[in-house]
Order: C-alpha cells, then sequence, then structure tokens
C-alpha cells in the first residue's frame, strides 16, 4: 500500500516550528549579550586610549589637562588625538554620554557617564 506524499502534515510542521522556536530562544539573548559586552569593551578601549593621551599630554607639556573641558574636543585641538572621533558605542539621539576626567591627588582617572557613571 502506497501513500501519495504531497507535502509536510501538520504535526511535522509543529515539530519544525516547535525546535526553531527553541534555537531563537536560546540564540537571541546570547547575541543581545554578546553585543552589548562588544560595545562596552569598544567604550573601554576608548577609555585607554583617552587615558594614555591624558598622560602623553601632562609629561609633554608638564601639567595636567584641565577637568573643565570636552575631554575629546581638548585633545583633538592639542593634536593629542587624530582621526575620528572617540565616541561611546552606547550614543544615541536620546543618550548623549561623555568622557570624564578626574583626580585623585596626582593620579588621572578618564571614565564614560553612561558606562561608568557611578565615578
Ligand atoms: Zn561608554
Amino acid at each position: 500500500m502506497l501513500r501519495s506524499c504531497k507535502g509536510f502534515t501538520l504535526m511535522e510542521i509543529l515539530v519544525v516550528v516547535t525546535i526553531i522556536g527553541i534555537l531563537a530562544a536560546i540564540a537571541i539573548p546570547s547575541y543581545i549579550n554578546a553585543v552589548e559586552q562588544g560595545r562596552r569593551d569598544a567604550c573601554a578601549a576608548n577609555v585607554h586610549i583617552l587615558f594614555a593621551q591624558v598622560e602623553r599630554y601632562r609629561l609633554t607639556e608638564g601639567r595636567p589637562v584641565p577637568v573643565d573641558v570636552d575631554l575629546v574636543q581638548f585633545l583633538k585641538a592639542k593634536g593629542y588625538l587624530t582621526g575620528e572621533e572617540l565616541q561611546c558605542p552606547f550614543a544615541s539621539e536620546e543618550v548623549k554620554p561623555e568622557y570624564k576626567l578626574r583626580y585623585q591627588g596626582q593620579e588621572a582617572t578618564v571614565y564614560c557617564s553612561h558606562c561608568n557613571p557611578e565615578q
């Protein structure tokens, strides 16, 4: 007895859709976390670049970078930053993070107002 096979049964389609749903439920949160972590790492790399340039400015000029200036624009104007504008990857129309400079005694700390707001 031969059965004619013209397509998939409802049960087969439901099994496939369920498997795809389970895979998506596992993969989508992992993807979102990976994107978030990538942005945080990119921001941390920007902070390291800015800190290195703040120290370079202090050693070259013999005085520290002022605290009350826009750090990126100041370093760019003095020629310590070239190329593309350093910006927090979380920057958007609503969120406008800034890289800021703080001193604890002689020690400078650069931080992002979005990624490290507690500092
Ligand atoms: Zn940031």
